[in-house]
């Protein structure tokens, strides 16, 4: 239940229009909108790059940072804190910084130090939410509270709090330590979070055939609610996801907890035993992941996904293009190509950048671009314009270039 009292804002302040020219100035991209009015496609200097049909910033994201530059507006004396990056983009995290919004600090094993927000303080909760256990917190200190958490999250929160009333375990389909994930198994009682569809198959031959509890226990051990018992919390349980994950994956996994609950329990017991999943993959994401499969079936030298290294949205769309067998780089901005033909840019598991050379193979090219949910038209004009500085002369502007 989300708290109601007059000190928690689930809405903006009502001053739209006095933030519009900011966030335009700084996120919105003239390059983008003309790219845009040419059915998504630029050509330059032997390059032809394509915009998939649907990239960048969604209305999750759109609406959480236009609340936290109101909430600047509203509170201008007062000092206001962020319980986490509002979404995953350096720039608008680097924003946020320079108008004073405080970030919570995170200690090397994962501790927010919440000693140094003060009664009267106002904090803003990011797109993907925060834990029952931090939102008690704050209130408990008597704060202003200005939630930004995107309302398809709060769907997916919903469905957690009916299988906890109903004593059904959450199996949830994320990554254990993704902010969004640990909010929504904070609101279930008993919950196993799996990643992805081998460890979901993994759980289900526990399921039919039993196993080694300790070896189940010790391999979830960062994934499941205090206290999990295989035996016990795997009997009754509903599915729930990361709003940003593979919905072709969440799918797959939901259907084979169904299958497997139908085979332990039987059809006419099932309702006993398995809650199905309903549809609680954002709208947002799933258009991004439809272009993106679209666009991966062009003939494409080269994909681009530009987003948050952390973002978990973006880090899917990768994994399309990379599954499709596409020459694909995932950069988190303009920043990471060049100087020169080089990028920088993360591989699929990796945790840190590498860098690579050539960027661009010698030749006409066609490149594919998209980015994920938390990324600015502005940052995807500034590395589309890198892009063809390597074959320029001259910088790139609209007006240069032939669409
Ligand atoms: S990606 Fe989806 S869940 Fe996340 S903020 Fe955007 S609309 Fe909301």
């Amino acid at each position: 239940m989300l708290p109601s009292n007059s000190k928690y804002h689930r809405k903006g302040f009502g001053l739209k229009d006095q933030i519009q020219a900011d966030l335009s100035r700084e996120y919105e991209s003239d390059l983008i909108a003309s790219i845009k009015q040419n059915n998504n496609t630029i050509c330059h200097a032997g390059i032809t790059i394509k915009l998939a049909q649907a990239f960048g910033f969604c209305w999750g994201v759109d609406r959480a940072v236009s609340m936290a530059y109101e909430t600047r507006r509203q509170f201008p004396e007062k000092q206001i804190w962020i319980t986490n990056e509002i979404i995953h983009n350096p720039l608008v995290n680097d924003n946020l910084r320079e108008m004073e919004i405080g970030f919570i600090p995170i200690s090397d094993e994962g501790n927010k130090d919440f000693s140094l927000i003060h009664e009267g303080d106002v904090v803003i909760l990011p797109a993907f939410g925060a834990s029952v256990q931090e939102m008690q917190l704050l209130e408990a200190k008597n704060c202003e509270v200005v939630d930004t958490t995107c309302p398809w999250v709060s769907r997916v929160w919903n469905r957690v709090e009916k299988y906890k009333r109903t004593e059904f375990t959450a199996i949830i389909h994320g990554k254990y330590n993704h902010e969004e994930t640990v909010a929504t198994s904070s609101r279930a009682q008993h919950y196993l979070i799996v990643q992805n569809l081998s460890e979901a198959e993994w759980v289900c031959e526990y399921i039919l055939n039993g196993g080694d509890s300790n070896l189940f226990i010790e391999k979830f051990k960062d994934a499941t609610s205090i206290g999990f018992q295989p035996e016990k919390h795997l009997q009754r349980m509903g599915i729930a996801n990361q709003t940003t994950m593979l919905q072709s994956e969440t799918e797959q996994i939901g259907k084979l907890f169904e299958k497997t609950m139908l085979r332990k329990y039987g059809p006419t017991n099932i309702d006993e035993h398995f809650l199905s999943p309903g549809d609680t993959i954002c709208d947002a994401t799933q258009e991004r992941q439809d272009a993106m499969l679209k666009m991966v079936e062009e003939p494409l030298d080269l994909v681009i996904v530009i987003g948050g290294y952390n973002s978990s949205n973006t880090g899917h769309l990768h994994e399309i293009a990379v599954k499709h067998k596409l020459q694909a780089f995932h950069i988190d901005g303009p920043d990471c190509i060049g100087p020169g033909n080089q990028v920088s840019h993360k591989p699929i598991g990796s945790t840190s950048s590498i860098l690579t050379k050539p960027l661009l193979p010698e030749g006409d090219l066609t490149i594919g671009i998209t980015a994920g949910a938390s990324t600015p038209d502005q940052v995807i004009a500034g590395v589309i314009s890198q892009i063809l500085e390597i074959r320029s002369d001259s910088k790139i502007s609209v007006s240069n270039v032939h669409q």
